[in-house]
């Protein structure tokens, strides 16, 4: 397992980790396989979605925060809870095909790190499966 940091700057954000994810697999060498991305926090998720216009990205954040404002109905006293939700339904990792080298996505498709409760540097968590 290898391990990635992801600075964030805002409280929420998508972040594109398309470019680091397949830089990583270049430098290792990696050819065929499965690589699997895992974020270890309560706060920040990953997802799959259309990177070519950045409106989607907004969109999917307004319509998380439309669902489920910073402030609510809610008794975790760190005031953090809408973000905890958020990654519930986000969920905390995703896998992606590699072949010759490189990221098996759709055309549209970008590996995002979804910050909830930020800014923060956060850690995500690479395993590579041969194959
Ligand atoms: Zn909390």
């Amino acid at each position: 397992m290898d391990q990635l940091s992801v600075k964030t700057g805002k409280r929420q954000e998508l972040m594109d980790i398309t470019e680091e994810t397949q830089q990583y697999i270049s430098n290792n060498g990696y050819d065929h396989g499965i690589i699997t991305i895992y974020c270890p926090h309560t706060t920040a998720a990953l997802t799959i979605n259309e990177g070519a216009d950045p409106s989607v990205g907004r969109d999917i954040l307004v319509s998380l925060e439309k669902l489920i404002p910073h402030r609510g109905d809610y008794r975790h006293t760190e005031g953090n809870s809408d973000a905890h939700i958020k990654t519930s339904l986000v969920g905390p990792s995703v896998q992606v095909i590699v072949e010759e080298g490189r990221l098996m996505l759709g055309t549209w498709q970008k590996i995002f790190f979804a910050e909830f409760d930020g800014p923060r540097t956060r850690k995500v968590w690479i395993k590579w499966i041969e194959g």
